[in-house]
């Protein structure tokens, strides 16, 4: 798998114009995995206007045919899913149990459930009289920047460039510099599915040039990022010159809130799998663990227990839980993030240290860690790790949890746990986020909404509401009655 990746430009895969590359490297063993090109402006500057004269066309295709196409694609996938599974796991780190069971399979169904509801795409007709007829019809909006993070990395893509092209964009993608393999190799299935020169380009390179020239571009309509809450300022701040519209997935401090009558054992097994699925690299892991006095013992004292049960170690052994982290700089981080919390009073629970097996000396491995009796304002209560790191506290009473649970400057998702459904409703109700499941910890699914607000961001991904992103609403006026006046515009003479 050490070889050569090649960027998709108008229906080509090239390489950059400066022959430069950039190292993918294995988290489990710090080996090179592959090579991409490492672009500049000038990749940038071929691949929007490609896509810019590859739009008007796609455009103008009937959404049946859009669908054809995604229904290739989801078959390459499926074929390819063993050795994708493989290189993704490779790339970034995650257990190939996840990689295989979760990515791969949503990578696939994504470009379905896309080709189906992208034909359900319906207007309004607006009540304006008997003297006209007034409607609403949804266009697309030309070409669409799409910049994606490495912690899923073909899955994020993906789930951006279904929508945008089934609502007749073209795109313009940039992977994440660390893991952008697996959507190289969407690149070369593109081509075999018969996706047109120009419709889906993409482009690899460092964030602060080849992101920021995206973001740049004239003919780039609207950027869809997701990742870190500063990338997505600095980018809304670039793209603000232009008065260009940016849709933000960022990041998260999640609470898990525990009440007294929770199912003990399911709030459990919800939390390791809510802190811990992927190594704690996602936006939506619950890190902070709100629990009510009478129940913390108990919580926090079979957390740790279920949590010990974690095996840490090679990411392509299937009984792996938890793999390496992204990537050296990404560990080093949140070693950084755990001994700031250990000087703070937070008592640690579990992990803290560097594990040291023969599988995981050579690559750039945290241990689950677990800190109890935390702070609430403290540091790790209140930042993103993005890594296996749980903070623990008490509360007293609901209104407390949901006062704790808001004061944070994000606002992605949150969970309580309950047998009591109408407590958990008026909680709901009160928490500023924009997930909340009762009893469950990270169902993120194509039919339900997902985004946040406050430094969360604020646009939605996945479900038929996800459309209304990658299009403008036009309204249409149609005169019924042969004059164009309204009796508020006057006479003329
Ligand atoms: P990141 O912000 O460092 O990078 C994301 C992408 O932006 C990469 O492709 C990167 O090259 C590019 N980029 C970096 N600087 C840029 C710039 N100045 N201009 C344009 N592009 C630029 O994020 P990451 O470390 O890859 O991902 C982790 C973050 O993503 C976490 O904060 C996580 O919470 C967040 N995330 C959020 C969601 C969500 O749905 N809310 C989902 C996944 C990840």
């Amino acid at each position: 798998m050490n070889s050569e990746y090649r960027v998709l430009i108008n229906g080509e895969l090239c390489e950059a114009a400066t022959k430069e590359t950039m190292e993918v490297i294995n988290p489990a063993n710090g080996k090179v995995v592959g090579l991409a090109p490492k672009c500049t402006s000038l990749e940038i500057d071929r691949a929007a206007e490609a896509a810019w004269k590859a739009a008007p066309a796609w455009a103008e295709k009937a959404p049946t045919e859009r669908a054809a196409i995604f229904f290739k694609m989801a078959e390459l996938l499926r074929a390819r899913r063993d050795e994708w599974a493989k290189l993704e796991t490779m790339q970034y780190g995650g257990p190939i149990f996840k990689t295989y069971n979760f990515d791969m399979r949503f990578d696939a169904e994504h470009f379905e459930f896309m080709a189906g509801v992208g034909r359900a795409v319906t207007g309004k007709t607006l009540p304006v009289g008997p003297q006209a007829m007034s409607m609403t019809i949804r266009q697309p909006l030309g070409v669409v920047g799409l910049i994606t993070p490495w912690n899923f990395p073909l899955v994020t893509a993906i789930s951006k460039i279904t929508p945008c092209l089934m609502m007749g964009n073209t795109a313009v993608v940039k992977p994440p510099s660390c893991a952008p393999l697996t959507v190289l190799k969407l690149g070369e299935i593109a081509v075999e599915a018969g996706i047109p020169p120009g419709v889906l380009n993409i482009v690899t390179g460092p964030g602060s040039t080849v992101g920021e020239a995206l973001v740049k571009h004239p003919y780039i309509a609207k950027i869809n990022f997701t990742g870190d809450s500063e990338t997505g300022k600095r980018i809304l701040a670039l793209a603000s010159a232009a008065v260009k519209p940016v849709a933000c997935e960022l990041g998260g401090k999640n609470a898990f809130i525990v009440l007294p009558d929770a199912d003990m054992k399911a709030t459990v097994e919800g939390a390791v799998w809510g802190g811990f699925f992927n190594s704690g690299q996602n936006c939506g892991a619950s890190s902070r663990y709100l629990v009510h006095e009478s129940v913390y013992d108990e919580f926090v004292e079979k957390f740790v227990a279920a949590a010990k049960l974690l095996r840490v170690g090679d990411p392509l052994n299937p009984e792996t839980m938890i793999g390496p982290v992204a990537y050296k700089g990404h560990r080093d981080n949140i070693e950084r993030f755990v001994a700031r919390a250990k000087k703070s009073g937070a008592k640690l629970l579990l992990g803290g240290e560097r594990p040291n097996t023969p599988e995981t000396k050579d690559g750039y491995f945290v241990a689950p860690t677990i800190f109890g009796d935390c702070d609430p304002k403290s540091e790790i209560m209140q930042e993103e790790v993005f890594g296996p790191v749980a903070a623990a506290t008490r509360f007293k009473t609901p209104e407390q949890a949901v006062e704790i649970a808001n004061d944070s400057r994000f606002g992605l998702c949150a969970s309580i746990w309950t047998k009591d459904i109408r407590q958990g409703l008026v909680m709901t109700k009160q928490l500023k986020v924009g997930t909340v499941w009762l009893n469950q910890h990270l169902s993120i699914v194509f039919e339900c909404p997902w985004g946040g607000c406050k430094e969360s961001g604020h646009s939605k991904e996945n479900s038929i509401m996800v459309l209304d992103e990658y299009s403008m609403m036009k309204n249409v006026w149609i005169d019924l009655i042969g004059t164009p006046a309204t009796p508020w515009q006057g006479k003329l003479g």
